[in-house]
Parts: C-alpha cells; sequence; structure tokens
C-alpha cells in the first residue's frame, strides 16, 4: 500500500490529512467522492495507516514508519481496528449490513490503535435504511471513531450525513504523470505506458489493471483484430467473433472502451487540419495502429464516425440492461461496418 506522499496527484486531499495530523485535528467522518479507481481507497488507508502508526504517535511525525506492526497489518490489510465494510449484494449496502458491521461494533473500544476507522466503500450504495443507522453514529461518534464514505456520488447522501461530513474530492491524474509513474513502477517500455495512461483517462487505478491484466491484453488483441478489418469483415466472421468475447463478459465495458478510443482515434484523424496532418498523429491512442486508423479516417464521413460512437454507447447501455450479449455485439459491428 501507498505511503500518502507517494500517491500521484490528488495534492489537495493529501494537503488535508497531512494537515489534519498536523494539527491534531481529526474529523469522526469523511466523504471522499471520485471516480472509480481515482484513488480514494488508496487515500483512505494511507491516511488510517498513518493514524494508527505506533511509531508515530510517539514521535509524532506527520508520516507512517511503515516497519511498526500496526503498519505491516495495514499493509496487509488485516489491521483490527481498521474495517473495510463489505455487503453481498452487488447494488446495496443494507441496514443489516451496516449495523452489523458498525454500528453494533463502534461501541467496543479499538483493540490496540488509537482509532477505529470503518472504510465504507461504494457508500452511495447504502438504502435510506443503511444511511439512517449510519447517521446516529456519524452524529455522535465514540472518541476514537472516524468512518470514511468512498463514493462515486454524494448526491445519494442525505442531507443530514453530507452536513456532518468532511467532503473531499479526488480528482483525475495528468497522462504524463501517469505514464512517468508506471514506466517507473512496473519497468514497462514507454510506448506501453504511453498507452495505458492515455487509455486509462488519468484514472490510475485503470491504468494499473490495464498493465498487470493479461485478460485486457487478450482482449485487446482480439478487438483490434476485428477493428483494422472492420470495414470488410464478412457476416460469419463476426459471429464467430462475437462467441470469442464470452469468456471476457466480466470485462465487456473494456472491449467498448477499446471500440470507443478506436473510432475516437478516427475522429481526431478526421478533423485535423493541420498542413501535414500530424498534429492529430501525437494525440491518439492506438499509435501503432495509426496506418489503419488513417485509411478508415480517409473513408468514414465525419457524421458517420459520430453515429458509430453514438451506436457503441448505446450498446454499452444495453447489455448494462441485460439485453442477449451477443447480438447486441454483433450488432455494433455491423452497425459499424455498414457506415464504410
Ligand atoms: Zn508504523
Amino acid at each position: 500500500m501507498a505511503d500518502i506522499n507517494d500517491i500521484l496527484g490528488n495534492e489537495r486531499v493529501k494537503e488535508h490529512f497531512i494537515a489534519a495530523v498536523h494539527h491534531k485535528k481529526i474529523s469522526h467522518a469523511y466523504i471522499i467522492e471520485g471516480d472509480k479507481g481515482s484513488g480514494k481507497k488508496m487515500l483512505a488507508a494511507a491516511f488510517s495507516k498513518i493514524l494508527q502508526c505506533e511509531t508515530r504517535q510517539k514521535t509524532e511525525e506527520e508520516r507512517a514508519c511503515n516497519q511498526c506492526e500496526s503498519c505491516i497489518q495495514m499493509e496487509n490489510k488485516d489491521h483490527p481496528d481498521v474495517i473495510w465494510v463489505s455487503h453481498e449484494k452487488a447494488g446495496v449496502i443494507s441496514v443489516g449490513e451496516i449495523r452489523e458491521q458498525v454500528v453494533n461494533t463502534v461501541d467496543i473500544m479499538p483493540y490496540k490503535g488509537p482509532y477505529k476507522i470503518y472504510i465504507i466503500d461504494e457508500a452511495e450504495k447504502m438504502n435510506v435504511a443503511a444511511q439512517n443507522a449510519i447517521l446516529k453514529t456519524i452524529e455522535e461518534p465514540p472518541e476514537y471513531a472516524i468512518i470514511f464514505l468512498l463514493t462515486t456520488n454524494r448526491g445519494a447522501f442525505l442531507d443530514t450525513i453530507l452536513s456532518r461530513c468532511i467532503l473531499l474530492e479526488t480528482k483525475p491524474v495528468s497522462g504524463k504523470m501517469i505514464e512517468r509513474y508506471l514506466g517507473e513502477r512496473y519497468k514497462i517500455p514507454e510506448e506501453e505506458a504511453e498507452f495505458a495512461a492515455g487509455f486509462s483517462l488519468g484514472n490510475i487505478g485503470k491504468a494499473e489493471s490495464i498493465i498487470l491484466s493479461e485478460e485486457f491484453r487478450e482482449l485487446k488483441d482480439l478487438t483490434l483484430d476485428i477493428l483494422r478489418y472492420i470495414h470488410e469483415i464478412e457476416s460469419y466472421e463476426i459471429a464467430d467473433k462475437v462467441k470469442e468475447y464470452k469468456k471476457y463478459k466480466a470485462r465487456i465495458d473494456d472491449f467498448f472502451d477499446i471500440f470507443l478510443m478506436w473510432f475516437r482515434d478516427i475522429l481526431l484523424l478526421k478533423a485535423d487540419t493541420s498542413p501535414n496532418k500530424d498534429i492529430a498523429r501525437r494525440k491518439i491512442i492506438f499509435k501503432n495502429e495509426y496506418v489503419s486508423l488513417r485509411k478508415q479516417a480517409d473513408k468514414l464521413k465525419m457524421d458517420s464516425i459520430d453515429y458509430i460512437i453514438n451506436r457503441i454507447n448505446r450498446a454499452r447501455i444495453r447489455i448494462k440492461s441485460n439485453v442477449n450479449f451477443d447480438a447486441t455485439l454483433e450488432l455494433l459491428i455491423v452497425e459499424a461496418r455498414r457506415e464504410f
């Protein structure tokens, strides 16, 4: 787990936490709002590590020592006084789960640390009953309790919760920064780091998952195989290709992202009016595919590119609402082919 000073970007959130430690003004409840993968969990964990660090409590340093038992337990995600609230159903955090894991345990003193910290990820999934249950704890917390609500959407919280929490926002990190970080951390070639940084649109969690996932690599190869020849792909080939996506169902968002980025690259090339048409070439994400992209950009009309991008977004929504998987993918490929 990263140390707070090693976390990329999000300077304001880091400064807030470091100042809170310095001035000994720790709040009992924080909301950290930001996109998936923008570092919310990492920030909450890094702050918790500092707060619980045994060495720091003696030296009053503003950072964790990374050597004491507490720091090691944080590293292993098994610190007894840092509770990651879990939930069973994907779409909801129930009142029972909040009672069992938070409300009914918060009055028990911490085992060892000075604090008892609850981290609730995807906290927007707490239904109203669950929010009302945790509200009491947020209103009258024991001295040692700290609650983190991590969320992509603060709008889902009751006003009474919002008014009692410190609100912090995570922001996507710049592409160049991610690129440098990935290159240094994973010792990967520059172009691979550049691709992951561009593709993740500043989302560090996503960039790392792209680099580390063999599945993503396979999915990307499979999808690029279609995209390079999409203007001349035969109908029987489409059905065969789509079948291959079955095992990547869990990552199907990546398929749509790849598709979308491809046509965004085409849009960039098409819209480039610079004399040598080389401004867009530096901006596209699939740099290695320039020749294919250029060829398709020459063939497609602007309206057609818009239309295809629109269809990609529509297909993504349809898959989420459980419309037939194969049929949706096939239709998308057919719709794109038709525009050439
Ligand atoms: Zn420590």
